[in-house]
């Protein structure tokens, strides 16, 4: 059990790699609040932890509101008893979002207030409970587009991913000496609902399929597995990274230092 007596909180619970994040924490021996604010996906997250004979709370919380973010994290408190995992982990990826010339103020706002903000507002009011804790390890999702420019234009939702990872790596250096750890998760592109729905056409996903070396789309569960080494003490040597998980995508286009 590599989580075994841990705590962990993580927002966009109800889909993707935050609902296998959830099942393989719990599995790992986790508490684990889930965070959404689709409710019927978030029970279903928590009622299928159950199911595998694991603990889990379901919260309805948006993650770009300040009191939402208050109460998840009290509710770790109240149920759990603390907090040692914080898995900023919800975002959007809006289907309006496009180049900065035909992108709308209103959804550059939008995706700001939800992937950076959230994140934000996250380790505002976790970090207080870490310190709690005695110590602990955020992780927050960021994107290989935090590092390299994607073929298809998402600019507010790649400038919010920089931000991610920028954030991460000066919370890291800060509370290094807390014995909180802060990595930046950089999945590539997954066969997950928010990218597909994204990419909706075949030759927009051809297109992203070009520049991953490894030919295929990832999985949430092998973005589950990262960041479960990135939760439990293994890697409690590892803070301040850009996590790559990606199929080898960043390697074929930033130059080796
Ligand atoms: P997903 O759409 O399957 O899951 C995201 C979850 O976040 C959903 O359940 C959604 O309801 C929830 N959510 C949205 N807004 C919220 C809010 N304001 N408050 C609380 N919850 C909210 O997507 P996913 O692929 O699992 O994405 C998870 C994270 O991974 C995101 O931050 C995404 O940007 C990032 N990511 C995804 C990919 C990919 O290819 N899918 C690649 C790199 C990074």
């Amino acid at each position: 059990m590599r989580l075994k007596d841990k705590v962990a909180l993580i927002t966009g619970g109800g889909s993707g790699i935050g609902r296998a994040s959830s099942l393989l924490f719990a599995a790992e021996g986790a508490q684990v609040v889930v965070v959404d604010i689709d409710d019927s996906g978030g029970n279903e997250t928590a009622e299928l932890v159950g199911a595998q004979g694991g603990q889990a709370v379901y919260l309805h919380a948006d993650v770009s509101q300040a009191a939402d973010c208050q109460k998840m994290v009290q509710l770790a408190e109240s149920a759990y008893g603390k907090l040692n995992v914080l898995f900023n982990n919800a975002g959007i990826m809006h289907s309006a979002d496009a180049d900065a010339v035909a992108t709308e103020e209103a959804i550059w706002d939008l995706t700001m207030n939800v992937n950076l903000k959230g994140v934000f507002l996250g380790c505002k009011y976790g970090i207080p409970a870490l310190r709690r804790a005695g110590g602990g390890s955020v992780i927050n999702t960021a994107s290989f587009v935090a590092l390299v420019g994607a073929a298809t234009p998402q600019l507010a939702y790649t400038a919010s991913k920089g931000g991610v990872l920028a954030l991460s790596r000066e919370l890291a250096v800060v509370h290094a000496r807390e014995h909180i750890r802060v990595n930046a998760l950089c999945p590539g592109p997954l066969r997950t609902e928010l990218l597909m729905k994204f990419l909706d056409t075949e030759a927009k996903k051809e297109r992203r399929l070009v520049h991953i070396p490894m030919g295929r789309f990832g999985d949430q569960r092998e973005i589950a597995a990262a960041a479960l080494y990135l939760a439990s003490d293994e890697s409690s040597f590892v803070t301040g990274t850009a996590f790559m998980v990606d199929g080898g995508l960043s390697a074929a286009y930033v130059t080796p230092q």
